[in-house]
């Protein structure tokens, strides 16, 4: 520690490093007292925002004042450098993906246990107040019963980056937004998935998914889509939701939304037909006027504590971690069904996010 503050090595600072820099500067119980980029020029801007850039990772770990590596590097070698810290007595704060693969977050996790050091990934939008809003709505029932959740992020800007379109750097649309909406949908519903279809999009020619689509049948009756695009110049919402007594639909991040409910209070009316098109249809008409109810979003559910306190909770041992290992092992677990889903075309039964 330095002037009581838990001392952070921030590795790979790059967008997400220095994001972090900032996350730590404004939570207080942390202090970045260095980084390591094995890009030279990452290390000057590391110095000009006034952090000591160390020459090679070996120095990071030898230095006994390093309490804590914080991995933002591309996927690939988070797997390295975590084993290594933790094998060095480090504390890990890994970025998601955590890994390439299952086996790899397993060799992660054995490493923690063995030196007894706290490894805890960075899965951040578990805090974004859109899914808080949604995972209040599905376990207080506000529009009945959800039996269908749509999680979608929709981009115009192709795949962003360098190393984001490269395999062999863990690149894809699956490995990067998509562990965040499998996290948010598996930590919010606590059922067995009992199927699951995938199809991965490839429309810009790169070497790996440019977005993807899966389908998840639940046990509990839920069916979720979730679904992940680059080339959508216009987009569907972030979310959309149906219970047995309504609908919920968020727009964005900044809220934008509305719940519209069946009213019970009114009177049967019976739609009147609209002409549609061509013809005329009832089925298809608007409900009338009194037979719904359109309300705000409620407030989001807030965790709590944030990322940072509750990292530091779990070093003085005074609090579980709010992102868990064994669910992160079961979102990489998903993933690996969802690439072979996508592979081979096949409705995925019978697998054990679990193994
Ligand atoms: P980036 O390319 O902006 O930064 C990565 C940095 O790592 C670069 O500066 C690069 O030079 C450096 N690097 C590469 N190999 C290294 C090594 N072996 N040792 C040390 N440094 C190395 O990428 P980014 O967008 O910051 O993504 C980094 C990680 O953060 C990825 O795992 C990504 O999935 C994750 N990420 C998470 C979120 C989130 O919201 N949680 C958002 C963006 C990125």
């Amino acid at each position: 520690q330095k002037d009581g503050k838990h001392t952070v090595v921030i590795v790979g600072y790059g967008g997400m490093g220095s994001y972090h820099a900032k996350l730590i500067k404004d939570n207080g119980k942390f202090e970045v007292i260095g980084t390591y980029d094995t890009d030279t020029a990452r290390g000057a801007v590391s110095e000009q925002d006034g952090y000591r850039a160390y020459g090679s990772y070996d120095e990071v770990l030898s230095d006994g004042a390093v309490e804590i590596v914080l991995i933002a590097t591309p996927n690939d070698v988070h797997k390295d450098i975590a084993v290594r810290a933790l094998a060095a007595g480090k504390h890990v704060i890994c970025e998601k993906p955590v890994t390439m693969s299952v086996d790899e977050f397993k060799e992660m996790m054995a490493a923690a246990q063995q030196a007894q050091r706290v490894l805890m990934v960075h899965q951040n939008r578990r805090w974004d107040d859109d899914f808080l809003i949604i995972k209040q709505m599905y376990e207080q029932g506000t529009i009945g019963d959800i039996f269908r959740i749509e999680s979608r992020v929709h981009g115009a800007n192709g795949i962003p980056g360098d190393w984001r379109h490269l395999e062999a750097h863990g690149g894809g649309m699956l490995l990067d937004w998509g562990v965040h909406l499998l996290d948010q949908l598996i930590f919010m519903i606590d059922s067995k998935i009992t199927s699951l279809s995938s199809r991965l999009s490839f429309i810009l020619g790169d070497e790996v998914d440019d977005g993807f689509e899966a389908v998840l049948q639940f046990e509990n009756g839920i069916s979720a889509l979730v679904e992940v695009g680059t080339t959508n110049f216009i987009t569907l919402p972030r979310w959309y939701v149906k219970g047995t007594e309504g609908t919920g639909v968020i727009e964005d991040w900044s809220m934008t939304g509305r719940i519209v409910t069946r009213n019970h209070g009114a009177e049967r009316v019976e739609p009147t037909p609209i002409q549609a098109g061509a013809g005329l249809t009832k089925t298809m008409a608007p409900p009338s006027e009194t037979a719904t109810i359109t309300g705000a979003l409620p407030e989001p559910y807030r965790q709590p504590s944030s990322f940072y306190d509750n990292f530091a909770a779990v070093l003085a041992g005074t609090a579980e971690p709010i992102v868990k290992n064994e669910e992160v092992l079961r979102v990489m677990n998903l993933i690996e069904v969802i690439f072979e889903a996508g592979r081979t075309g096949e409705t995925m039964k019978d697998f054990d996010l679990y193994a």
